[in-house]
């Protein structure tokens, strides 16, 4: 293989965003270029933060809670015809509850006030009453200054009290006073409040909310198996995975890529998805170094624990839950055995216990037997936030996680523990603190004037539209963008894309 290679387009990184590289075109009678375009990441599995690992023990755990849905008709198609038979998906209804003071409330937390005690019912209507009267006399040109005024004027202060503000905090690792208010969009519940005092009057629940009420996910191989199926569509000679296709150094003024394996790539145009921070150090550039200061993340930890046993009766067909208290590490926890059969081992595996639910931290407990038995098994997954802000303790993370599961009663202290997966991902989410907008309107034009789009969760930096169906569109977009001078919507109007669910997209050219 020659050391230096031209192409027309190179893509860094494989996860959805640069998987749009699925739109560039294969007929190389096009490209004047020995190559077209080239898609290269670092890992040898394509998928990035959709990725999905496999235990020793063969339990799947994704990068925490991954459901497909979608604003894009283009972006359900794609996965069509990546995974084109009925028998590679499972439909799923959202089960969804809020784990508050021992009890289980129906998801969104904010709209089932219904489900509380009394005494707390009348403090939460007080407080959405309050809100609602203060809305009257408001200028409409008095925006909320941050994230938690965004919540105390919409769901009233003691929501944003017992709920908003200590929730919020676990899943971003930031205080609420921290975040802009501007991403919210579809993504919070807001409540209303005529709804809400009837159903508190009736004692009713609220019917099901937002984006994902419904969802799909793979039969087979996880979240990460979409990906790998849409890598699988491209040609092979375009791609370079693992140290083949390692980027370890950019230079944005000649235009080239220096890869570990030592293979110079240049390029005319270069789309980047690795995050920011990571682009701006492979770059050695020190002033765009200075201009992503301002631009914070949060770190993803995933926590997977696979068990022996059918699943419980108090399980039953619940597929994600939130917790509020802060004596309990994770934020959410996913029942991952629940959204696929394939996602554990088949009840014949034999396995061993490695511990029992309550007899970690040196506790007693003991499994009665090292000797690998059958199943059947079922699992759990966790994810618990990081950041400056908010550390972990690295070393007893699992044990704590383990015996709030016990607390929370999802798991009982004789349960037989059989696989425990613990992996962290430095980049979780993009926050969308007060600073980032004006990080951003400096960041991305600058790399632009160097033919540099990035895009993507962590390239664009942008949580509205950082899912897998946005960050797939950010990639088309702006190959579309190259091409064909199409508009990028999903990056340059979220609040657009986010109103629109399932919206028609063709693209003129390559794959209508
Ligand atoms: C906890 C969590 C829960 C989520 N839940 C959902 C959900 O329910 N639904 C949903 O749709 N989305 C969800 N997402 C978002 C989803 O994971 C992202 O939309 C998606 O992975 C972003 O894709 P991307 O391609 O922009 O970035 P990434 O997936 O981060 O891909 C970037 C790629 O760049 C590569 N790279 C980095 N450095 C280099 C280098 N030096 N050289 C070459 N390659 C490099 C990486 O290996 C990686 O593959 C969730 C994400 C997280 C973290």
């Amino acid at each position: 293989m020659s050391n230096s290679i031209t192409v027309d387009t190179l893509v860094i990184g494989a996860g959805p965003t640069g998987m749009a590289a699925w739109e560039l075109p294969n007929d190389s009678s096009t490209w004047q270029n020995n190559e077209s375009w080239l898609l290269v990441d670092s890992n040898p599995v394509p998928g990035g933060l959709a990725s999905t690992d496999v235990t020793p023990e063969g339990f799947l755990f994704d990068v925490g809670g991954h459901v497909v849905f979608s604003h894009y008709k283009y972006f359900d198609d794609a996965l069509n015809e990546a995974l084109p038979s009925p028998h590679d998906w499972l439909e799923h209804q959202r089960v969804c509850y809020v784990r508050f003071r021992g009890q289980w409330v129906p998801y969104p937390f904010q709209n089932n006030i219904a489900a509380l005690e009394r005494e707390e019912q009348a403090l939460c209507m007080e407080g959405l009453i309050d809100a609602a009267l203060e809305a009257r006399v408001r200028s409409p040109t008095d925006k909320p200054a941050n994230f938690d005024e965004w919540n105390q004027r919409n769901v009233g202060r003691r929501l944003t009290d017992i709920f908003m503000r200590p929730y919020n905090f676990k899943v971003w690792a930031v205080p609420t006073t921290e975040m802009n208010a501007s991403w919210v969009g579809e993504r919070v519940a807001n409540p209303d409040v005529k709804l809400l005092a009837r159903n508190v009057i009736l004692g009713k629940v609220a019917p099901a909310w937002g984006p994902n009420a419904t969802f799909r996910f793979p039969a087979k191989a996880g979240t990460g198996g979409i990906w790998i199926a849409v890598a699988n569509t491209l040609p092979a000679e375009r791609t370079r995975f693992g140290e083949q296709g390692s980027v370890t150094e950019i230079d944005a003024d000649a235009k080239s890529v220096q890869l570990k394996d030592g293979t110079l790539v240049k390029y005319n145009n270069l789309v980047n998805t690795m995050a920011l921070d990571t682009l701006a150090s492979c770059m050695r550039d020190a002033k765009l170094a200075e201009l992503c200061k301002p631009l914070f993340h949060s770190s993803t930890n995933v926590i997977g624990v696979g068990i022996r046993g059918a699943r419980p009766d108090r399980i039953g067909d619940k597929c994600w839950l939130y917790f509020v208290a802060d004596d309990c590490p994770f934020y959410r926890a996913t029942i991952f055995s629940n959204y696929s059969p394939n996602n554990q081992p088949d009840a014949s595996t034999r396995l061993a216990t490695l511990r029992l639910a309550g007899g970690g931290g040196g506790g007693g407990g003991k499994p009665e037997t090292s000797e690998p038995r059958p199943g059947p098994y079922w699992s759990i997954m966790l994810e618990v936030s990081e950041s400056a802000r908010k550390p972990v303790n690295q070393q007893t993370l699992v044990d704590e996680c383990i015996a709030q599961l016990i607390a929370n009663d999802m798991v009982s202290a004789d349960d037989e523990i059989v696989s425990i997966y613990k992996r962290r991902f430095e980049h979780g989410y993009p926050t969308p603190t007060l600073e980032r907008d004006g990080a951003l309107a400096e960041v991305l034009p600058y790399l632009r004037s160097k033919d540099i789009f990035s895009r993507g969760r962590f390239g664009a930096w942008t949580y509205e539209v950082s899912n897998q169906d946005h960050s797939f569109m950010q990639g088309v977009e702006a190959i579309d963008h190259i091409y064909n001078g199409g508009a990028e919507l999903t990056l340059n109007y979220p609040d657009f894309v986010n109103r629109r669910i399932n919206s028609e997209r063709r693209l003129p050219g390559f794959r209508d």
